[in-house]
């Protein structure tokens, strides 16, 4: 029964294009060793007492927008990103509203304004913890979770829903290469080399250099999704030399690209 709902999910993701889907059952979030930096009132079932499984889906974040990062390109794929996001999952909770499990979606950003992360740099829900519980990837040392698709340039929504469901199989083994080039290029130095969650990002410094970048219609910032070597969209964009971000000789075209796009649409 359950087995059958799954597959109807699925084949509805399918139809909506959405290339990443996983569900995680609710209990994962109680075992301490998954989630030993996520007090308990963060959890599903503190949050709507009612959930018994987590679907989450995934929506890439195409690398030659972000490369230009920060830029109003990267800024407005984002803002789309996360718009598309909000309606993907709302209505995949509405499906399952009509198949009669009781199913809510959680919004993909959680805060009114990125000035409110400076003080407050979380939100009430981590669509992160919820994709990593799902079996969708693991962290790296830039916080985020990366996938074998697409590394880190990946975006998440969630569904709470009552519909007991299987879920998939965590992720084993490190998709990061602890590289450190997600340490070495973050503007703000808001990283450190410690594997997470030992090295947690310094969440009020990056959101702090994220308030500064909105001020002129740029933020997000992206650095430490765009340099990561992990994931197979980088073949697709034939992006496999990360140097490329560092090192002008060689990528003079790209850089001159990346220039002209961070000249307009922004102060
Ligand atoms: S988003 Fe930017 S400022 Fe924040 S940790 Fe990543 S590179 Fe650093
Ligand atoms: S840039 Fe390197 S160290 Fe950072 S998350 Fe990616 S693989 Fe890991």
């Amino acid at each position: 029964m359950t087995d059958d709902l799954k597959q109807k999910i699925q084949t509805k993701c399918r139809e909506m294009g959405i290339p990443l889907f996983g569900i995680a059952d609710v209990c994962r979030w109680e075992d301490p060793l998954l989630n030993r930096d996520m007090p308990e009132a963060f959890y599903p079932r503190s949050i709507w007492p009612e959930t018994q499984s987590v679907i989450v889906i995934g929506l890439p974040v195409h690398l030659p927008a972000l490369e230009t990062s920060p830029s109003v390109w990267y800024r407005e794929e984002y803002r789309t990103i996360n718009s598309l996001l909000d309606q993907y999952t709302y209505r995949l909770a509405e499906f399952l509203n009509g198949q009669g499990y009781p199913s809510v979606s959680v919004p993909r950003d959680g805060y009114g304004h990125v000035s409110v992360l400076v003080d407050k740099p979380v939100s009430f829900f981590s669509h992160r913890h919820a994709a990593y519980l799902a079996g969708l990837g693991n962290f790296g040392v830039n916080n985020m979770l990366l996938t074998p698709q697409y590394g880190p340039r990946v975006r998440f929504g969630s569904i709470l829903t009552a519909a007991p469901l299987p879920g998939d199989q965590v992720m084993e083994g490190q998709l990061c290469t602890r590289c450190m080039q997600c340490v070495e290029q973050c503007p703000v130095q808001a990283l450190s080399e410690d594997d997470y969650p030992d090295g947690l990002t310094e969440k009020a410094t990056c959101a702090g250099y994220s308030q500064t970048l909105e001020k002129h219609y740029l933020a997000p910032c992206g650095v430490c999704i765009k340099v990561c070597p992990v994931g197979e969209d980088r073949a697709h964009y034939h992006r496999e030399d990360t140097g490329i971000y560092r090192n002008r000789a060689g990528a003079e075209g790209c850089h001159r690209a990346w220039e002209h796009v961070r000249r307009y649409g922004a102060r």
